[in-house]
């Protein structure tokens, strides 16, 4: 589909990117790192400037106009989020620093009242560090063992014996929703299935899927889903962890301090409700307020229209990155989001970016916080090129030259 198709029956990228000040900045940036990062739109900006410029307070505590209307800003947001993923009951949303504190919340507090000696964690090695570290952990921390679901050739999970990992012992199932390496997008209804059978809950990984995605927790049915804002054009500094209300009442504070509690005596304390309960100490009042306003600008765009003006970017880049001489594209799941993980034949990735970059190109190179995926595979790094909105056809072509002219450089 040519560009111009794509703005008829879509949107228009380009202009899109006019909403971003970045790319004022920028004229020349290519920038096909958002599996890492996302640009933010001058909207999101000015909410974080609106909030230090003009009602900059603590919340759940003033009694002063500012501070009621900040607190109201922060809880708004909850109530954005949980629309946004159709969570159903806002005390299900904790409001967290980003997937990892999400994830690290959930293995500390639940893993760490639930889990015991000869209990099983189920994770896939297809997780990022984040999904892997915390896991580690607590299993070391409590005495359970850390099971792996292996990985195909083609980067799906293999999930062909199911009775072979999902067993009575399992207690917890932890895995990716859309891999940051592979693009991957996993069948979470039916890991769930397959995980509450036994009697398992299950924690998705959402930081890749529920920026591109339509993402429905009460249709997932999982038990915990964790993400980051800056993945979706807001602020760093901002993540959710969405629980079941009924799992997250009955689990353990993660922090202590300030907000989380109901009374404090010399003797012992009491906790405050949840979701609240969950968020000690000052929180990132101007980024959760920021991050509200990303949402905002992702439900005006459309989350479908987000969806499948992405499937012609991977679909267009699959195409032409196919041929480039010595590419090697590792994924190629049919459920896959925009994502394209290479390596050019003898030619280390890390020459490969730096050589983009100075077409201003900007590409990742390296693990991806992903090791165990690269061991599979047997190499130490990847190229990544990852995809957004606001990327053009006219960018893929870039990224192409750019490549044709790696490749011609080194041979
Ligand atoms: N999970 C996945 C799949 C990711 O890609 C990332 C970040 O790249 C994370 C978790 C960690 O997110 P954050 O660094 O925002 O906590």
């Amino acid at each position: 589909m040519s560009e111009n198709v794509i703005q008829q029956k879509l949107f228009d990228a380009k202009k899109i990117k006019e909403d971003f000040p970045i790319f004022r900045n920028n004229p020349d940036l290519v920038f096909l790192d958002n599996a890492s990062t996302t640009q933010k739109p001058q909207s999101v900006i000015d909410t974080l400037s609106h909030y230090y410029e003009n009602y900059n307070s603590n919340i759940h505590r003033g009694i002063y106009q500012i501070a009621e209307k900040a607190t109201a800003a922060y809880e708004k947001s909850r109530d954005k989020v949980t629309k946004f993923i159709g969570a159903g009951d806002r005390r299900s949303i904790v409001f967290t620093k980003g997937t990892t504190e999400s994830i690290n919340l959930v293995a500390n507090s639940w893993g760490g009242q639930n889990l015991k000696p000869g209990d099983e964690v189920l994770i896939t090695e297809m997780e990022h560090h984040s999904n892997i570290i915390p896991w580690q952990l607590i299993c070391e921390r409590t005495g359970a063992d850390l099971k792996y679901i292996p990985i195909n050739e083609d980067g799906t999970l293999d999930l062909s014996n199911p009775d072979k990992y999902f067993k009575n012992k399992t207690k917890i199932v932890c895995v990716i929703h859309q891999s940051n390496v592979f693009g991957t997008v996993n069948p979470i209804t039916e890991i769930v299935k397959y995980a509450h059978e036994v009697g398992a809950l299950v924690l998705v990984d959402g930081a890749q899927s529920t920026p591109h995605h339509r993402v429905n927790v009460t249709e997932l049915n999982c038990d915990f889903f964790a993400f980051s804002g800056h993945k979706m054009m807001g602020p760093t500094g901002v993540g959710v962890l969405y629980t079941k209300p009924e799992i997250l009442e009955a689990m353990n504070p993660f922090l202590g301090g300030g907000e989380m509690i109901r009374k404090v005596t010399l003797e012992g304390s009491t906790w405050n409700d949840i979701p609240w309960k969950f968020e000690a100490g000052t929180p990132n009042i101007a980024q959760v307020i920021g991050f509200g306003s990303a949402i905002d600008y992702i439900n005006k765009i459309g989350r479908d229209t987000i969806t499948d003006y992405e499937n012609e970017l991977l679909k267009y880049a699959q195409e032409k990155l196919q041929t480039i001489p010595g590419i090697n594209i590792y994924g190629t799941a049919k459920d896959k989001g925009a994502v394209i993980s290479f390596n050019l034949e003898n030619i280390h990735p890390h020459d490969v970016a730096h050589i983009l970059d100075t077409y201003g190109i900007a590409i990742r190179a390296g693990h991806h916080c992903a090791q165990p995926i690269m061991k599979k595979l047997n190499v130490a790094a990847t190229n990544r090129a990852s995809f957004y909105i606001y990327n053009t056809l006219a960018e893929i072509d870039q990224l192409a030259e750019g490549l044709r002219k790696t490749v011609e450089l080194f041979n």
